[in-house]
């Protein structure tokens, strides 16, 4: 089930040098990768760039037919990739399903987006004169991934870069290089030709600055932290690298007055325990006006209270362990600075000291302050802290009053105030009454420091084409 070599110009390479990759619901090893570094990441560009001048000559349907083979092919697998999600993140088996099935709709978009690639004819200023803009893909691209979507943040990248024409290397998150590895051997039986997709697991810093360095890597795609996304685009700056940049997120959630509480409490549930909480998009702050603050947090802290907390693997789990003991200590450090400030703990606040795992109970926080450490930054774990607040325009303002702006969700049943939110809120992706905005084909990405440039939908593909601009004059005189 677990592959431990890595994929370099088409040969799976088994090295000396392992890492040990532990389950987070046991702290058990489940098996080990290789531990590549410079020496790996620089063979995977010298691949990926011969590649590239087959591959992107290729035709588009030729691109089109592999990426729906590779389609085919995780949905034939999908059991088993979900089984080594849960394994190796610890999410449950079926939110890890879920992500497979979310994974796979951007290799079938891709599939059929790689045959719309237009270009288009500009009418000139002088008769003669055609302006004609062609695109073509970047070159070599550079993937670098996070552990909370394993599945979903390789495929994001690989299948428009590969529809744009474009060949990769990749590098999974240490935490989670298992279903990459899986996914990867699939590509291969998809029968991508050598070199197109190569993937190293192993040293984070050697592989990134072996990567960042080399100018025959022209696009960096990376999700993950803001402080190693801000070091990454400092190191891209020096070959200009194109870049796509998905990193943190500091979800505000707001309820008004005219909200169906029903709804939103669901939203709520979906947008922050999903994963238990360890997403960009979760839900991190809960701005509930005053006249229906009590309704709604006792609700909330009803559903979540029934929440079951254990192994992904059992059934009937809707919360998994989190990722680490660092995950674990963030959280704790969030809800004390909280209580230290004078929050009060509705439901949930402690870590499952009897299990081996990384478990954290499902928490509510009530009397929030806007000074809080949990309002300020993203908690990235099971935590839902609120607040009241008076006036839509108010909350706005405390709304966009971050330095991220990737999700925000809003419940209500007015128009008018859904309109106000929708123009006033500063963030990528907004969710009205919807507590699970993403979708393969949608534009998915922040705005100030959550990120540069969009995933998905035809705009995705963009992020990994040049344009060229062709002005044609007249041929004789
Ligand atoms: P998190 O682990 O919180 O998701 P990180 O930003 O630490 O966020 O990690 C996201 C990805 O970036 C992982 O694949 C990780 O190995 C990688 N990474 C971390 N530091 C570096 C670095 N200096 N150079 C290249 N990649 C890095």
């Amino acid at each position: 089930m677990f592959i431990k070599q890595n994929f370099i110009n088409g040969q799976w390479i088994a090295s000396e040098d392992v890492i040990a990759i532990k389950n987070p619901a046991t702290k058990a090893i489940i098996g080990e990768v290789s531990n590549g570094g410079h020496t790996e990441a620089v063979l995977a560009i010298e691949a990926a760039s011969k590649a590239f001048a087959l591959w992107s000559k290729k035709t588009a349907r030729y691109r089109s037919q592999l990426l729906y083979q590779w389609y085919q092919l995780i949905k034939e697998n999908q059991d088993e990739l979900a089984r080594i999600i849960t394994i190796e993140q610890g999410k449950p088996l079926k939110e890890a399903l879920a992500e497979i099935e979310y994974a796979n709709e951007y290799v079938l978009w891709y599939a059929e987006e790689a045959k719309r690639n237009y270009g288009n004819t500009i009418p000139a200023s002088t008769t003669n004169k055609h302006i004609i803009v062609k695109k073509e893909p970047v070159g070599v691209v550079a993937a670098i991934t996070p552990w909370n979507f394993p599945a979903a943040m390789i495929t994001r990248k690989l299948a428009p870069a590969l529809a744009a024409g474009c060949t990769v290397v990749v590098k999974p998150s240490e935490e989670t290089p298992f279903t990459a590895l899986k996914l990867i051997q699939l590509a291969e039986k998809a029968n991508f030709p050598r070199g197109v997709i190569n993937i190293v697991t192993g040293n984070a810093k050697q592989i990134g600055d072996a990567w960042l360095r080399d100018k025959r890597v022209r696009k960096l795609s990376f999700t993950g932290s803001t402080p190693v996304g801000k070091l990454l685009m400092k190191e891209a700056a020096d070959s200009v690298k194109k870049l796509s940049l998905e990193l943190g997120g500091h979800a505000p959630f707001i309820v008004t007055a005219q909200a169906d509480i029903d709804r939103a409490v669901e939203g709520a549930i979906q947008s922050k325990f999903r994963n238990a909480g360890q997403a960009c998009v979760a839900s991190n702050r809960f701005y509930i006006h005053e006249d229906v603050i009590e309704n709604f947090t006792a609700r909330l802290v009803e559903r979540t209270s029934r929440l079951t907390l254990g192994n992904g693997l059992k059934n009937n789990i809707d919360i998994g362990p989190l990722i680490n003991e660092n995950a674990i200590a963030k959280v704790m450090y969030h809800i004390e600075d909280a209580v230290a400030k004078g929050a009060s703990i509705l439901t949930g606040g402690k870590k499952i000291s009897e299990e081996k795992g990384h478990y954290f109970q499902p928490t509510v926080v009530g009397n929030v302050t806007d000074d809080m450490v949990c309002m300020q930054d993203e908690t990235f774990g099971p935590l839902a802290p609120i607040t009241s607040f008076k006036t839509i325009e108010e909350v706005v303002n405390r709304a966009n009053s971050s330095q991220y702006g990737l999700a925000a969700y809003v419940f209500t049943t007015s128009l008018d105030e859904a309109t106000f939110f929708m123009n006033n809120l500063e963030y990528g992706v907004i969710g009205v009454n919807d507590g699970l905005p993403s979708a393969a084909q949608a534009p998915f990405g922040g705005y100030k420091e959550s990120g540069l440039g969009r995933e998905g939908g035809y705009f995705g593909i963009e992020e990994y084409l040049e344009q060229k601009y062709i002005s044609v004059d007249s041929f004789t005189q």
